[in-house]
């Protein structure tokens, strides 16, 4: 008697408690890897966007979250010192530690797939996904974000999810999760 009490309170003491934000997973901030600051911010034209843009980094896969940081930091000094743009040119990075990296983040313009930057949330997937199969826990948490982003109202309920290559003449976002993402409920492969 007494442990089922317990479970009912907990569970209503859950429910209780529960708000959208509990879908979310874990995202390590700019701060904890390290960012440099965004040379400028600018909000996305449509807010929630009615895109996701799916990409890899066509790089090696990092399985920690220290070299995972590391390898984030690399991407935002390329992308800004190198090919010249205002920050890290993802609104997400997933590392193959199974952990959300947070690039410019929700809401923000993002330099990713010029077609769709003002539109969508671009998530890069790391590793190089022409090669080798993103790892199971990546893709777990691909979906837990993006259902987080529904339920908070920071992407569009009926969300188009394309590949980079459907917009851009690239592999990206790799042969193999190009598969994986085509069998996915909100894959889009209309007109871009
Ligand atoms: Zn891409």
């Amino acid at each position: 008697m007494y442990s089922q009490a317990v479970v009912l309170f907990l569970c209503a003491f859950n429910v209780m408690s529960a708000t959208a934000d509990d879908t979310c997973p874990p995202i390590v901030s700019r701060k904890e890897w390290g960012a440099v600051p965004a040379k400028s911010v600018q909000p996305l034209s449509k807010n929630p966007p009615p895109y996701v843009v799916v990409h890899h980094s066509a790089s090696q896969i990092c399985t920690d979250e220290e070299s995972c940081k590391r390898y984030v930091r690399s991407v935002q000094h390329f992308h800004m010192d190198i090919r010249g743009w205002e920050d890290i040119g993802y609104n997400f990075l997933i590392g193959g530690d199974g952990k959300v990296y947070e690039g410019r983040g929700w809401g923000i313009h993002g330099a990713h797939d010029k077609r769709h930057n003002s539109v969508s949330l671009g998530v890069s997937l790391i590793g190089n996904f022409q090669e080798t199969e993103p790892l199971l826990i990546q893709l777990e948490t691909l979906k837990n974000l993006l259902e987080c982003g529904v339920n908070t109202n920071r992407i569009q309920k009926e969300y188009r999810m394309i590949g980079h290559r459907q917009s851009t003449p690239t592999l990206c976002p790799g042969e193999h999760l190009f598969d994986i993402i085509e069998t996915y409920p909100h894959f889009y492969d209309g007109p871009n």
